[in-house]
């Protein structure tokens, strides 16, 4: 800390080139720091920090007892630790080393960008038209988004589809006869990565009597996981919507289209979002 103190106060005296170098240290750090904080930000990480203070401090005072044999235990946890840590975050790190290696050049990814667009515009409209047939016809069904999370873990324990997201697949996922009915959708993108995942069950004592395994669901992986759940009630043919623990109950699948392009693609109500282009059927050509 002391270096670092004593490098800042000689800055005025290095030479240009050094002060070039040192702004690139440090704005390199910066960007490390955010990465970070992008990485762990929707995941349990906060949770994990005061669970290893805790180890830390019950480890330290154990030993300041003297209580050997659990300082004993402990210790050999200290060499598990880091280990376990790096299995708990496998998925979160993956995703942010990906992050760094650029793959694409400017002009690509603005030509990339133009394309996601048009897909995250049609997948919302794919996710509100199935969900407003579903509510129509009283079938129940569990879909939830990725936002920053990744729920790998969760889509592990369903069934794997890796299909793009359209308004009949889902539909028809959530069709009574189907084998994967009963569970929920998770979404990446633009896919429908995993069906018939179980989730985890909310305890909250704050919802409804009426809500039940559906709907606790839904709220569970969202108290815990930066995604956004919706819901359609099998029994009430409502469309409700769970994120960061809390669920609400929509009036029509009009506001779940504005909160969808609110929160997954930045549009706010009453601005313009793009038109999505008009695909005509081509003709067939006669048989020459
Ligand atoms: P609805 O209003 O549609 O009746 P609900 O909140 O009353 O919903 P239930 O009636 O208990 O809830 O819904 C049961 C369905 O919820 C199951 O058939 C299953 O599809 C789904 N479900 C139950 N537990 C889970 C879980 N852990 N993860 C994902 N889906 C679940
Ligand atoms: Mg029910």
């Amino acid at each position: 800390m002391e270096d670092f103190f004593t490098q800042f106060r000689n800055l005025s005296a290095q030479t240009p080139d050094k002060i070039l170098v040192n702004v690139v240290d440090i704005l390199l750090v910066a960007y490390l720091i955010y990465r970070m904080l992008m990485l762990v930000r929707g995941t349990q990480f906060l949770k994990i920090i005061l669970g290893v203070s805790t180890f830390l401090f019950v480890y330290w005072l154990s030993g300041y007892l003297g209580m050997y044999t659990l300082h004993w235990v402990l210790d050999k946890g200290v060499y598990l630790g880091p280990t376990a840590l790096v299995i708990l975050f496998f998925p979160e790190l993956r995703a942010a080393i990906e992050g760094f290696v650029p793959h694409t050049s400017f002009l690509q990814r603005l030509v990339v960008s133009k394309v996601e667009e048009r897909a995250e515009a049609r997948t919302v409209e794919a996710i509100v038209a199935a969900v407003a047939e579903l509510a129509g016809d009283r079938v129940g069904a569990l879909i939830v988004i990725e936002k920053l999370a990744v729920l790998d873990e969760y889509a592990g324990n369903g069934v794997l589809l890796n299909a793009r997201v359209s308004a009949a697949l889902l539909q028809s996922i959530f069709f009574e006869n189907n084998p994967l009915h009963d569970g929920a959708v998770i979404i990446r993108g633009d896919l429908i990565l995993s069906a018939a995942c179980r989730l985890p069950l909310s305890d909250s004592r704050t919802l409804d009597t009426h809500v039940h395994m559906r709907h606790r669901a839904a709220v569970g992986i969202s108290e815990v996981y930066d995604s956004l759940s919706i819901i359609v009630s099998e029994e009430r043919g409502t469309i409700s919507i769970a994120s960061e623990g809390v669920l609400t109950r929509l009036s029509s699948h009009n506001e779940l289209r504005t909160i969808l392009n609110r929160e997954l693609r930045n549009i706010e109500e009453g601005a313009q979002p793009e038109r999505l282009p008009h695909i005509r059927r081509k003709r067939a050509r006669p048989a020459e």
